[in-house]
């Protein structure tokens, strides 16, 4: 027999629908490519959706289209994000920081039919509309006053697109396992393959991120997500926000610590988001114009690991609580979070330190464990560490169009990729991604691991570890710094600042030090290149 409750599916146009209807007052603020200042609310934001999906339907897009952006945060990427799921379409977010030659590839894969973009990347499309084979019609993100006047592309005007259509227009009613978003990883080995959103995943998520524990969103939050929609839907925010109604504020093409820093402060954010790096020139801000982040409350940093020094540094001298969060493209994407556990929070100051550079706890909707080489279970002791497997309701079954074949194991697992720890009370520490994995000796060393610590060496900007050959050990750690400007600093200085911290059979066997380090379109360090760079390098 079943339970006898009505079947409401779960679309995610039904969260602008109640954001409109309960916090429709309530603001996003956006910067926006053409210098301004944009004060909308979510009752704005609900009708010009409606007007971008009847704009859709109007072109020919049907259920199940994809139609992708090329967009930086701002209301009008909201608005067409919305409008596109919500008249049944797949909101294809591009990476503008991909290589022409890999967006090229995915929006030809995802066969996208209309392409929204933002004024920065007119060149960009001009450049590339020859080779996107099903790009029909491209809207520009902008006004008529804003309009190129000398391209030779029809360029649809984005205002002019949404203006005269009905602001009330029904949204398409689909099953919840319908797809509503697409976004492709970044590919650093091979192609891109694409994780296909369903509305089901997205509302489930959305309700998993508010959560008191997890980013605890509320209708007094004001959150600005640092990290972009292209990025794994800027960590489901924008969602989530509308879900309780969150005032949302988005910088557009700016991601410099001065114009952030001035809108945390200028809009009352009490909830930022964004990767490390970020947060590093951020911390170097605050330092250099002796200025601080009030009212903002707590960060959340993900995509790669927040070293020590730099949850130190926000939470002792800044009063900002620091909170990692852990997940991939593949998981919609949050898996674990760092917030504190009743217990952790009795700990000296030190241990919950300990505790929150771990990458945190299950969400609910996240079942996670550790395996083997060999697919045998490993223990939940903190030490042991191997695998991370993951499994739920929004975590990817397959990847677009089948790419890749079958992903999960007989049991529904899926392997993310990482090699993590997780202890007795759940807290998952990630210690590598199984391809960047140092193998000395037959043992594992975590490169993140000496990389964090290094960045706590004062006079390092920045630190990655890479193996490199060995002829007695098979491989060893190299330690690669970005000295800070002005810093006069020896490897054996940094070398040195790791003695005690690490163990002895983990220290690098030299330092080099260089300018700048490659990082890949999601602001990870790009360690294949570095290990391309450092190929053949000889250990003195
Ligand atoms: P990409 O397209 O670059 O793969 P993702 O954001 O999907 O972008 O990357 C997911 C990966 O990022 C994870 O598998 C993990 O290796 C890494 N990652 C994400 N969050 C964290 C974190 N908090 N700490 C350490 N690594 C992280």
């Amino acid at each position: 027999t079943m339970g006898t409750m009505q079947g409401w599916p779960l679309l995610v146009w039904k969260l602008i629908d109640h954001a409109a209807l309960n916090h429709g007052d309530r603001e996003i603020v956006s910067l926006t490519c053409e210098g301004h200042e944009v004060r909308t609310t979510w009752h704005q934001v609900q009708g010009r959706a409606r007007q971008v999906a009847e704009a859709l339907r109007g072109l020919g897009v049907n259920a199940g289209d994809r139609v992708a952006t090329l967009a930086w945060n701002t209301h009008r990427h909201v608005e067409s994000w919305y409008g596109i799921s919500g008249m049944g379409g797949v909101a294809h977010t591009i990476n503008p920081r991909l290589f022409e030659d890999q967006i090229a590839y995915i929006a030809n894969h995802a066969e996208d039919r209309v392409l929204f973009f933002d004024l920065t990347f007119v060149k960009l499309v001009e450049k590339l509309a020859p080779r996107l084979t099903t790009v029909e019609h491209y809207v520009l993100l902008t006004d008529r006053e804003h309009m190129p006047a000398d391209s030779s592309l029809n360029f649809i005007c984005y205002e002019e697109f949404i203006a005269g259509q009905n602001a009330d227009a029904p949204w398409t009613e689909l099953p919840e396992t319908a797809p509503s978003g697409l976004c492709y990883t970044s590919g650093t080995t091979g192609n891109p393959k694409g994780v296909q959103y369903s509305h089901r995943a997205n509302v489930l998520h959305a309700y998993g991120a508010c959560m008191g524990d997890v980013l605890d969103i509320r209708s007094e939050t004001v959150i600005l997500p640092v990290v972009p929609m292209y990025h794994a839907n800027a960590w489901g925010v924008p969602y989530a926000a509308a879900a309780v109604g969150a005032k949302l504020v988005m910088c557009g093409p700016h991601f410099d610590a001065p114009t952030i820093a001035n809108m945390i402060r200028k809009e009352g954010v009490t909830l930022t988001l964004a990767v490390p790096t970020v947060w590093l020139g951020m911390l170097q801000h605050l330092e250099s114009t002796a200025t601080n982040l009030n009212p903002l409350k707590r960060v959340v940093i993900g995509g790669s690991a927040a070293p020590r020094a730099m949850i130190e540094a926000f939470e002792e001298k800044y009063g900002v609580d620091v909170c990692h969060a852990w997940g991939m493209t593949e998981m919609t994407p949050l898996g674990t979070i760092g917030s504190l556990s009743a217990d952790a929070k009795k700990l000296p100051r030190p241990q919950q330190i300990d505790l929150k550079c771990k990458q945190g706890r299950a969400i609910f909707g996240v079942d996670m464990k550790l395996v083997d080489d060999e697919g045998r279970e490993l223990p939940r002791d903190g030490v042991a560490f191997g695998r991370l497997m993951v499994r739920g309701p929004w975590i990817v079954g397959s990847y677009f169009k089948g790419d890749g074949g079958n992903i999960l194991d007989k049991d529904g697992w899926f392997d993310t990729g990482d090699v993590a720890t997780i202890d007795h009370n759940g807290y998952m520490q990630i210690t590598d991604r199984s391809k960047d994995v140092i193998k000395s000796g037959g043992e594992w060393i975590s490169s993140i691991e000496i990389e964090n610590l290094a960045i706590g060496c004062p006079g390092v900007a920045e630190a990655a570890v890479i193996g490199v050959p060995h002829p007695k050990w098979d491989e060893r750690p190299l330690l690669i710094v970005i000295p800070k400007d002005g810093a006069q600093l020896t490897g054996a200085e940094v070398l040195g600042y790791l003695e005690g911290k690490i163990a002895k059979w983990w220290m690098p066997d030299a330092v080099e030090f260089v300018d700048s380090i490659p990082h890949t379109a999601t602001g990870k360090i790009q360690k294949t290149a570095l290990r391309e760079q450092f190929a053949g390098y000889r250990l003195a």
